[in-house]
């Protein structure tokens, strides 16, 4: 890249986040293969971002690369009202082959955002055609993530969602605390008192619960116990309020467990997937949800359902979905991931002592140091590229969630810098 085209990236395009005023600098990469990102510099840096949880596969892999070429050259797009293809059928099967049990409904969308909303819209919509309009809030807790449109935003966490300074423009819902328990810690049934007391007090106005089962990402990352999973659906069928399952960073496998209900084994009334849904090469994402659900909103006032995006179904999109999910499971997903977390247990270990580091959790293919302090995400950036790995912080985290096709040595790699970088940040 030519010095002129980053300075027209730095004036002109918007990245994630990012001040148009003072922006912070974006590395330039020229292509990606495995683990690596490949700059125009030369240097080659090990990924421990994975695009944002979504390359599971690791870059430019042949199958994946063999199913876009092929699907692009039969049909890359046509519209999904009136028309239907092999490649949406087949992933809606798959879908509802490997997703809990009951979950045999399936709506195709452009963005992981775009799959929360069409959720939230599924449980409105579900009461409405019920008689019970009245039923027109959400209920979610603190430090969730649901994404960046704005009825995502509403259920975001309102101090650490990233969006409190829309609070007058969000619709209002009811918030819990977040969960306490830990994942492995034994559980303290305290931790979902003010969600059940929420739940008994307003289940009249609300339409559903949403959560990220498990694991809560950029809200915090934050691994919780899964009883709390499994008496938030007992409360949800206790008081007649839908429970919708935000799996898009959890979904396919990055836990641990195919998705990140199964380690309650539970089942959502609507579960929402994206990020890793096409292995990370193209944006998709899925809306399931169960018949009666599907149902009860087609026979509702309306007769349909009130949603269909232009890019919905897109076929490439669909066949890199259906390559990602046979590829996944033809592999031993389960000991990749199972010894990506040994291996991040104990590489990131050393960090638990340092001064300046409050916590350090790891679980699947999933590492975090959380730091006292907010990083200086400038100075920290150029400190891992130092190291030649791609991570990138956010606030007090420092985190990475893998490819799990990552080589042990690799890993190594990756989590030494980690903690070196921490130390000397
Ligand atoms: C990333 C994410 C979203 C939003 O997905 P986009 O594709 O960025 O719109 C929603 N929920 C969770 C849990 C996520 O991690």
């Amino acid at each position: 890249m030519t010095p002129e085209q980053l300075q027209f990236d730095r004036e002109n395009i918007w990245h994630p986040y990012t001040s148009m005023t003072n922006p912070t600098p974006c590395l330039p990469v020229t292509s990606t293969q495995g683990v690596y990102l490949h700059l125009s510099t030369g240097e080659k840096l090990i990924d421990g971002m994975a695009s944002w949880w979504s390359s599971i596969h690791g870059y430019g892999h042949p199958l994946l690369n063999k199913a876009a070429h092929q699907q692009i050259d039969t049909m890359s797009h046509v519209m999904f009202g009136g028309l239907t293809h092999e490649p949406a059928i087949e992933l809606a099967k798959k879908l509802t082959a490997i997703t809990p049990e009951g979950l045999d409904k399936v709506f195709l969308s452009d963005s992981g955002s775009v799959a929360v909303e069409v959720a939230i819209k599924m449980a409105f919509q579900y009461w409405i055609s019920k008689g019970l309009s009245e039923k027109n809030r959400l209920l979610t807790v603190r430090n969730g993530y649901h994404g960046d449109t704005f009825a995502a935003m509403a259920v975001c966490d309102p101090v650490n969602g990233m969006h409190d300074m829309f609070s007058d423009v969000l619709a209002k819902h009811y918030f819990a605390p977040s969960p306490k328990t830990k994942f492995d810690q034994q559980w303290d049934p305290q931790d979902i008192s003010q969600l059940a007391e929420l739940l008994s007090k307003h289940h009249q106005h609300i339409a559903a619960l949403i959560l990220e089962p498990i694991v809560q990402g950029a809200g915090g990352m934050r691994f919780y116990s899964p009883e709390y999973l499994t008496q938030a659906k007992r409360l949800c069928e206790e008081f007649n309020v839908l429970l919708i399952a935000d799996e898009i960073a959890t979904g396919f496998g990055r836990t641990g467990k195919m998705f990140a209900c199964d380690h309650a084994s539970i089942s959502p009334d609507i579960l929402c997937l994206g990020k890793a849904l096409t292995g990370g090469y193209i944006s998709l994402a899925a809306t399931l949800t169960t018949t009666e659900i599907a149902n009860t909103i087609s026979d509702g006032g309306a007769g349909c359902f009130m949603h269909g995006p232009t890019f919905m179904g897109n076929p490439l999109a669909c066949a890199v979905a259906n390559a990602s999910i046979d590829l996944l499971l033809a592999s031993d997903w389960k000991s990749q991931v199972s010894s990506i977390e040994q291996q991040l247990k104990q590489g990131l270990e050393p960090a638990r002592g340092l001064s300046n580091v409050a916590d350090v959790r790891c679980l699947g293919a999933i590492g975090v140091i959380e730091l006292k302090s907010p990083v200086d995400s400038v100075k920290i950036q150029e400190q891992f590229k130092q190291q030649g790995v791609w991570v990138r912080p956010f606030g007090k985290l420092v985190y990475i969630m893998p490819a799990y096709i990552m080589q042990p040595a690799i890993v190594q790699r990756l989590t030494a810098a980690m903690v070196e970088v921490v130390a000397n940040h």
